[in-house]
């Protein structure tokens, strides 16, 4: 196969290239590599053992001089080279490229902090020309202190000699500061009194975590909110104020010592959480944990990430304890970013708020990542990715704006031959989070200097990125159905050639289709010029509507209404009281407030509730992942029966097939995993049917349901099993905080009317 690596850094003009070479040639691999606008770009082909390595070894063994700021990498086809070479470089796009990621406190400045004799000892805003923060600073451009938060601190002399001495690591560090020169901490209670202030500050903050406090910490893209994660009690009253009753929390450890001893961590996965971003990553938790059980409440999976600003290495090695370290905000409101908001919106959460005087100029979350079928899934692209370019293989013909989904939304700006993604912006469903996107879509317009020519939204009518987009842009603004948008996502991301055709699953929870009702379990077959909707999932009806969403249970009445009609009503599956039960009937019977649709989310859901696991959730997506991790726990191999007709993926006699093994008192993970057996099932049977009609052998896996690593990985390694070639998500998210990339994609062609 083959590896693409995206690096940005000091990589030019140090011998990055040929290092690179020899390390190719070393390791038997073809490819190439060249210098573009922001930084490097490589190919290399070879067994995945090797190109691994190869990963390994890049940032292990890099020139001395050469720094890395990020580094993007996904597993690709091969392509055929014939021998490795160093390529022309590109030469476009010079000012864009100098807006960086927020890149993680380096060695040298973990090494200064922690020095006692050192200036900069115990100096949380320590940073230099290769770490620290950038996207999170920047005003505008150039890249130049006085465009940056930090041009009220002017620097000291023994800054300003760094910052003007060639030789120095701090030469022309933007950010450059220390304790005499710089910002500091301030701690306050949560009246807004302060209660001290610069390194006391931490020492306080440290004691008070210690004894069960919720602290506000201001961070780099945002504030967290922080709790002692060995303490049940401090993560419960946590979640009470924040209302959020049971959707998993990020724990920041000390060390990758302290990951390890709760935590099993693959070494793909220990990669992933010491790269140079710094995400959480999804991993599985050691029956010995000593994490409280509230931090990801009935999941064997809990979130860790390390230390990635100074502040943190300082608070975290003093503690020498795992934090809670969540977005700090209301559920589904956007992280909170300056003081004043600090206050007011955490005064009612925090006990106390450790908060600095070096502004926030733009949120951006924590990114996290999962890795799963060997390869590193984003699930939030956010801080430390954002905003390098996502390399396409073509260019935009017309300057291309992309509005995103509603949900995870993110927006996307295409030029040249790069997409530029903006960080995580949210669930579009609160005030807050609307002002929020409507910033980011002019800021991200203003910074990158484009004016749009192509404006691109979903199709669902009732988006507020749709009707952002009706607003402002009119006559501009082409729509792309959103299934195909989350296929045209993963294609470009995996290279897919121009003129191929794939057969594309896209499953999730909801999208608008152009028959007005609600898709969600499609097999699309397509290509960059259009779609066709080849399967589907049999449509059934949600019981008033969004309310289903919220309890699956409602679900789970409408599949066996859908499955054994009227008899439904005596079935004893799900808790309704009986006129409960008899009220929803009749809202199926009669189509009353009962949208059709072909969501393979919602049957996730449905079945979670119909073997008794969860019948309300408490957050998006909660009863799939535990189907899911009820999966994991058996071993069957059997599958359920189901029907293809016309088109349509009928699920009923899977549905009959499930009561009857309940009713046999069958265990609840055997029903789980022959549940996601049936849908790998599914997978192959329709991809084998439509490579008999069409002769396409590419399958394309998007959409939220794919976050199931389960599902993934089974159907990714069933499909290449059966000579498909399945292409999965690297880059960007499988759920909506991926849409805009598709939607980009689709900006490009200058044929709008292609969707059917
Ligand atoms: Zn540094
Ligand atoms: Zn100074
Ligand atoms: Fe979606």
């Amino acid at each position: 196969m083959r590896l693409r690596l995206q690096i940005t850094g000091l990589v030019q003009g140090v011998g990055f290239r040929p290092f690179v070479f020899r390390l190719a040639e070393e390791s038997g691999l073809h490819g190439y590599v060249l210098n573009d606008t922001s930084g490097v770009f490589i190919e290399v082909e070879g067994d995945k053992d090797r190109l691994d390595s190869f990963l390994h070894r890049i940032i292990k063994e890099k020139p001395g001089l050469s720094k890395i700021y990020s580094l993007q990498h996904t597993y690709l086809e091969d392509a055929g080279f014939s021998n490795f070479e160093i390529r022309e470089s590109e030469e476009n796009g010079e000012k864009r490229a100098s807006i960086l990621p927020d890149i993680s406190a380096c060695d040298d400045c973990v090494n200064d902090i922690t020095t006692p004799k050192n200036r900069r000892f115990i100096y949380p805003f320590t940073n230099c020309t290769n770490c620290g923060p950038r996207f999170t600073i920047i005003n505008s451009l150039p890249y130049d202190r006085g465009n940056t938060s930090m041009k009220d601190f002017q620097m000291c002399p023994e800054c300003e000699r760094e910052f003007n001495l060639a030789s120095d690591r701090r030469f022309h560090a933007q950010p450059n500061a220390c304790p005499v020169c710089g910002p500091w901490t301030g701690l306050y209670d949560s009246r807004g009194n302060v209660i001290c202030e610069r390194e006391e500050a931490l020492e306080k903050v440290v004691n008070l975590v210690r004894k069960g406090n919720i602290i506000a910490v201001k961070g780099v893209g945002g504030y967290h909110l922080v709790c002692d994660a060995t303490s049940e009690e401090a993560v419960v009253r946590l979640r009470e104020r924040k209302h959020r009753e049971e959707k998993p929390m990020a724990v920041m450890f000390p060390d990758m010592k302290s990951i390890k001893a709760e935590t099993n961590v693959s070494s793909l996965e220990e990669r992933a959480i010491d790269s140079i971003e710094k995400p959480v990553v999804i991993v599985r938790k050691k029956e010995t944990t000593t994490i409280a059980n509230s931090v990801s409440p009935g999941n064997i999976t809990v979130g860790v990430f390390l230390p990635y600003t100074p502040l943190h290495h300082i608070m975290l090695r003093k503690l020498k304890k795992p934090v809670v370290a969540t977005s700090a905000n209301m559920t589904d409101e956007p992280i909170v970013r300056d003081e004043k908001d600090a206050f007011n919106r955490l005064s009612g959460i925090a006990d106390y708020l450790l908060t600095h005087n070096r502004d926030i100029v733009r949120r951006s979350d924590d990114s996290v990542v999962r890795i799963a079928a060997e390869r590193q899934t984003p699930l939030r692209r956010s801080r430390g990715f954002v905003p390098s370019p996502l390399i396409v293989p073509f260019r935009f013909s017309k300057p291309v704006l992309a509005l995103g989904a509603n949900m995870n939304n993110t927006i996307a700006l295409g030029i040249d031959n790069k997409v530029y993604m903006s960080q995580h912006i949210g669930d579009l469903d609160t005030p807050l989070a609307v002002e929020f996107y409507e910033e980011t879509v002019n800021d991200f317009l203003r910074l990158f200097d484009m004016a749009p020519e192509v404006i691109v939204s979903d199709m669902h009518p009732g988006y507020y990125s749709t009707k952002f987009g009706e607003k402002h842009y009119g006559d501009k603004l082409i729509k792309v159905q959103h299934h195909y948008a989350h296929i045209l996502s993963c294609m470009i991301e995996n290279d897919v050639p121009e003129d191929a055709g794939v057969i594309g699953f896209a499953f999730d929870g909801t999208g608008y289709g152009p028959d007005k009702t609600i898709w969600g379990g499609e097999v699309l077959t397509a290509s960059y010029k259009g779609f066709e909707r080849a399967f589907h999932l049999r449509h059934y009806k949600l019981p008033g509507g969004d309310v289903a969403v919220r309890e699956p249970r409602r679900t789970a009445l409408s599949l066996l209404y859908e499955t054994f009609g009227d008899e439904a009503e005596r079935l004893e599956l799900v808790p309704f009281k009986q006129e409960e039960k008899y009220f929803l009937i009749n809202m199926l019977r009669k189509n009353i407030n009962s949208p059709f649709t072909t969501s393979m989310g919602r049957l996730f859901d449905g079945v979670a509730s119909l073997i008794g696991l969860r019948h309300k959730v408490s957050y998006h997506a909660q009863a799939a992942v535990e189907l899911e991790q009820l999966a994991f726990r058996s071993d069957e191999a059997s599958s359920y029966p189901f029907a293809v007709e016309n088109g349509v993926i009928d699920q009923r006699p899977m549905i009959e097939m499930i009561v009857r093994d309940l009713k046999a008192g069958s265990a609840k993970e055997l029903i789980a995993r022959k549940f996601h057996n049936t849908i790998v099932q599914i997978i192959i049977f329709t991809a084998e049917l439509l490579k008999d009609k069409t002769g396409m052998s590419y399958a394309v896996l998007s959409g939220g349901v794919f976050q199931n690593s389960f599902l993934l990985e089974n159907a990714y390694y069933s499909l290449k099993e059966r000579g498909f070639t399945p292409f999965i998500h690297q880059l960007v998210p499988p759920n909506d905080g991926g849409i805009s990339l598709g939607q980009a994609v689709y900006g490009n062609s200058e044929n709008t009317t292609r969707n059917l």
